[in-house]
């Protein structure tokens, strides 16, 4: 028995199902199964994905494939009662294409296939209306020869619109017979000129020019970018439909339309949709016509439309989530032409989820497999008014970083930035980039706007982590510093200019966009009740849900109390990483921690780092209060020195120009001699300990060894905030993290450090403090000898930022110049900045897993890196069985969510699925004003 290719519409028993989406297509699968329940479908047959992977590589249909075909069609022709190319009863096809996972509006379609003038004729006679089979036949012209032949839509289109002028007609669907007749004749002769050829009369060679296309589909540019964006394998391939037309174009008792069984932004529960009377499918969405609200339809086509509805609620009961569905009613009489898993928004997702748990639709744990983890951040951005948002022109698009909206005015650098949020003003700060010099700017800013830079970009990852929208990587965006304007497609635009970018789509507008913080992150910062927001409701319910679910704990990167804070109210449950560099960044801290850099001797150092110790020591009680009992890691200096000096080249030009005019700004003579020399002092120890290449230098371990004095402050400043919770009734639970660790040597001579300070404060202070030493695993050497490392170390962290670039060997700040075309080549699967490169940095996690557990059992294991707010890397943490992540606060409800995932995926999430299946055919089918379920009481 040769293989079989080609399945009818509903053809035995079990076909149609979701387990035949590989092999027939989602829409293929859908359509199968909606005819098995007897839903009104026209008929037609699937040609399988297999028979697309066998086109692909040989460069033809196979003849067994064609003889299943001819085989498939015999059958249609007898069903429907008309035969192929007939010039009496023509039977008419679409040929759709389909793959497995839904690619809406990437690959082709063809309808009206099998007419040439003879089957026009026959159509016109049956039908009796003659401007119905020519309004068919040059949207059959048309597509075909855009999808086939390659000839470009646009010269049709012109014919079209000039016949519209000519006939002084607004819409396609008013042009008389005559006048189509006229436009039939101009398009054959388009098809002549650029082909050479004229167009194929034979409905059988249309047809195998049809497959042919849809199979090619596969493999178009657009095509492979959606699935490069999706994470969809090349190697699928797509079904290809052919189905039996039917005509929403045959007058004004017919029409075509598309809906939703919710609402797809709100997730409310209506019936949601577009139709328009007199049209063919692909009007709806080409935007010809301006559709009309589905909700109207029940006034046009009473009967129709409520047999719709029923069918749609079917059909979402059956599936068990919203329905996204397409429909044609033809003189009156419906028919179901598609449905699938209709995609939403984020706010959509966890409404839809929840509302269906309530309504006995689903299970919670479907709720929790079903939202996806990142589609959370949405609910966590501030907004645009969608009333404000619709005024206005996109200036340019660039990379989609950090979700959100943001509205302020223009500033190009990072001192302005501050200064004008200190005035009061919102402002967006544009850079070509920005670098850890930007800190203080981007914090300050409500949005971030950079030129160049990826997803992994400084400004995409800080942004994230600060919660705040970026575009990043918009090249069109020209800056002219000098002149402090921005010049962007033609506009010009200047620093105190509005500008709103939308970091969810990656949009620029040159202006004011009104925007307002999200319900929840009002919830969550106290400003709004959380009785008065159902958005919030069901956030908090979906990840209680999943909290209820995971295994991994989730911490917080967390530096400061404030961000603790907003960490505790989306459900931290530790602090996996307190930087404390951050905390030397203010105004009122880099001049000391200057001083200390710059000291020659210890006994300055000393004199200096005493300075900071109060700082030091009111930040770690911030936050220690802020947690309260629960863990907080608190990592020791880690960057070079370098970070926290002025830039060279920027002193080296202020020294020459105060030498060149003998002042500086505003200052006495007197005070100009000591500015001079400071600035020169400086400049030489900035000069001194520049390194070539910081990242691998003096830095972390490598630098507190060498200068103990430095995590000696740290230490004392940690035990003696923790003392002075514990004596105020706090309790504490601190981890003292030590970074840049290769060798277990560096590790045990920062233990003896942290150790003694521990004993002097407890015995000054009296209050005796639990704690713990750890370290970051973040370099090859350190996971490889994970066990050694281990006898020192009471915790590790995975610090995955610095063990990728360690463990390939890329700067991650460089690395944009490459990285981009290894994953568009195929190289890497992915960027492995974003998401954990299993086979190589996992598996040394992996190792020093296995390594430090057999060394040290019930040694916590955990992550740090941005990696911890990635659902994927989320998945293979749970999968090597860590303790918990740690990920930026505003990923934390992102990591929960996922973490929960992972233990369902673990557990099968098909059979999941399957338990949850309906019968379509339910007895007492729900309406939308069903009080049973839930959802109107
Ligand atoms: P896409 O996957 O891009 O939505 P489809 O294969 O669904 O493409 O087809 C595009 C349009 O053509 C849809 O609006 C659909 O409803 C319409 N269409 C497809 N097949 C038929 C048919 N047999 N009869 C009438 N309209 C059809
Ligand atoms: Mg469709
Ligand atoms: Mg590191």
């Amino acid at each position: 028995m040769p293989r079989k290719y080609v399945y009818s519409f509903g053809e035995g028993a079990a076909e149609g199902r979701d387990d035949m989406k590989g092999l027939l297509g989602g829409k293929g699968a859908a359509l199968a199964e909606m005819t098995n329940a007897g839903i009104p479908v026209p008929p037609g047959f699937t040609i399988t994905t297999t028979a697309c992977t066998l086109h692909r590589e040989l460069g033809t249909i196979p003849a067994e494939v064609s003889r299943q075909i001819d085989e498939h069609l015999a059958v249609l022709e007898q069903r429907m009662n008309r035969t192929f190319g007939d010039a009496d009863e023509p039977l008419l096809v679409s040929v759709r294409s389909g793959a497995k996972v839904s690619m809406p509006g990437m690959m082709d379609t063809v309808l009206n296939l099998g007419l040439n003038p003879e089957a026009v004729r026959g159509l016109a006679e049956s039908s009796g209306d003659p401007r119905f089979a020519l309004d068919a036949y040059r949207r059959f012209i048309m597509m075909y020869s855009d999808v086939v032949l390659g000839v470009e839509r646009s010269r049709f289109e012109a014919v079209m619109s000039s016949a519209r002028r000519k006939a002084r007609k607004q819409t396609d669907s008013q042009l008389s017979a005559k006048q189509l007749e006229k436009v039939v004749t101009a398009f054959e002769k388009i098809v002549l000129d650029r082909t050479g050829e004229p167009f194929p009369r034979d409905p059988r060679v249309q047809l195998r020019g049809a497959i042919e296309a849809v199979f090619g589909s596969w493999d178009t540019e657009r095509a492979r970018r959606y699935r490069k964006l999706h994470d969809i394998s090349d190697a699928l391939g797509t079904a290809c439909n052919v189905q039996a037309m039917v005509f929403g174009n045959r007058g004004e008792r017919s029409a075509t339309g598309v809906g939703f069984t919710r609402n797809p932004a709100t997730g409310e529960r209506e019936f949601y949709g577009e139709f328009l009377q007199n049209a063919q499918g692909e009007d709806v969405v080409a935007g010809i016509r301006t559709p009309r609200l589905l909700v109207e339809l029940e006034a046009v086509l009473p009967e129709a439309y409520r047999e719709l509805q029923d069918i749609a609620l079917r059909l979402e009961r059956h599936y068990g989530d919203m329905q996204d569905f397409e429909f044609t009613i033809e003189e009156g009489k419906l028919f179901m032409l598609q449905t699938r898993t209709g995609k939403r928004t984020g706010i959509a997702a966890v409404k839809v989820a929840t509302d269906m748990v309530d309504e006995g639709l689903i299970t919670r744990e479907e709720a929790v497999i079903r939202v996806e983890p990142v589609q959370l951040l949405q609910l966590l951005h501030p907004v645009f008014d969608p009333a404000a948002r619709a005024e206005h022109e996109v200036a340019a698009v660039g990379i989609n970083a950090s979700p959100g909206a943001a509205c302020g005015r223009l500033v190009f650098t990072s001192d302005d930035a501050v200064a004008e949020a200190e005035a009061g003003n919102e402002v967006i700060l544009v850079r070509h980039e920005t670098s850890p010099d930007d800190i203080h700017g981007m914090n300050a800013a409500v949005g971030l706007l950079t030129v160049t830079g990826g997803m992994t970009s400084h400004a995409a990852v800080v942004g994230r982590q600060m919660g705040k929208p970026a575009v990043v990587g918009c090249e069109s965006l020209r800056i002219n510093a000098a002149r402090e304007q921005l010049e962007v497609g033609g506009h010009t635009v200047e620093r105190g200019d509005w500008l709103s970018i939308d970091g969810t789509t990656g949009e620029v507008i040159l202006a004011e966009v009104g925007t307002m913080p999200s319900e929840v992150v009002q919830v969550v910062t106290g400003e709004l009740d959380p009785a008065k927001s159902t958005i919030f409701a069901g956030f908090q319910r979906l990840l209680e849900w999943a909290d209820l679910t995971r295994r991994l704990r989730v911490r917080a990167n967390a530096d400061t109390g404030p961000d603790a804070e907003v960490a505790l109210a989306l459900g931290a449950e530790g602090i996996g990483l307190a930087r404390t560099e951050h905390m030397f960044f203010g105004a009122d801290r880099m001049p000391k921690m200057q001083d200390m850099i710059l000291a020659r001797t210890e006994a300055e150092r000393r004199k200096a780092l005493r300075r900071l110790l109060p700082l030091q020591r009111r930040d770690f009680i911030a936050l220690f209060k802020a947690m309260s009992g629960l863990p907080v890691t608190i990592r020791t200096l880690d960057p070079p020195l370098h970070e926290f000096l002025p830039n060279p080249t920027e002193l080296k030009v202020e020294i020459e120009v105060m030498k060149a005019t003998g002042k500086s700004k505003g200052q006495r003579k007197a005070d100009y001699e000591a500015r001079l020399a400071e600035l020169e002092a400086i400049y030489e120890r900035v000069l001194s300990i520049t390194e070539i290449n910081p990242m691998l230098g003096w830095r972390g371990c490598r630098l507190t060894i060498l200068v103990p004095e430095i995590i000696e402050m740290q230490a004392r400043a940690l035990f003696e905030a923790a003392a002075k919770c514990i004596s105020n009734g706090v309790s504490v639970d601190p981890e003292i993290m030590i970074p840049l660790v290769g060798d277990v040597g560096e590790l045990r001579r920062q233990r003896e450090v942290v150790e003694r300070v521990a004993k002097e404060v407890e015995a000054k202070l009296g209050v005796h403090v639990n704690y713990k030493i750890g370290t970051m695993i973040e370099l090859p050497r350190a996971a490889v000898t994970a066990d050694k490392i281990a006898e020192q170390a009471e915790f590790f962290s995975f610090g995955t930022n610095d063990l990728t670039q360690t463990t390939f060997g890329f700067s991650r700040d460089d690395a944009g110049k490459f990285l981009g075309r290894y994953v568009d080549e195929g190289i890497l699967p992915r960027n492995p900045f974003v998401s954990i490169d299993r086979e190589g940095v996992g598996e040394l996690m992996r190792i020093a897993v296995s390594k430090g557990r057999a060394a040290r059992q019930g040694i916590k294991i955990g992550i740090c890196g941005e990696h911890g707010g990635d659902p994927q890397s989320v998945g293979f943490c749970h999968d090597l069985g860590l303790d918990y992540v740690s990920c930026s606060p505003y990923r934390i409800p992102v990591a929960r969510l996922a973490a929960a995932q992972a233990v369902l995926h673990e557990r099968g999430v098909e059979e999941l699925r399957t338990r949850a299946r309906r019968n379509l055919r339910y007895k007492t089918p729900p309406t939308y004003h069903d009080t049973a379920l839930g959802h109107d009481a």
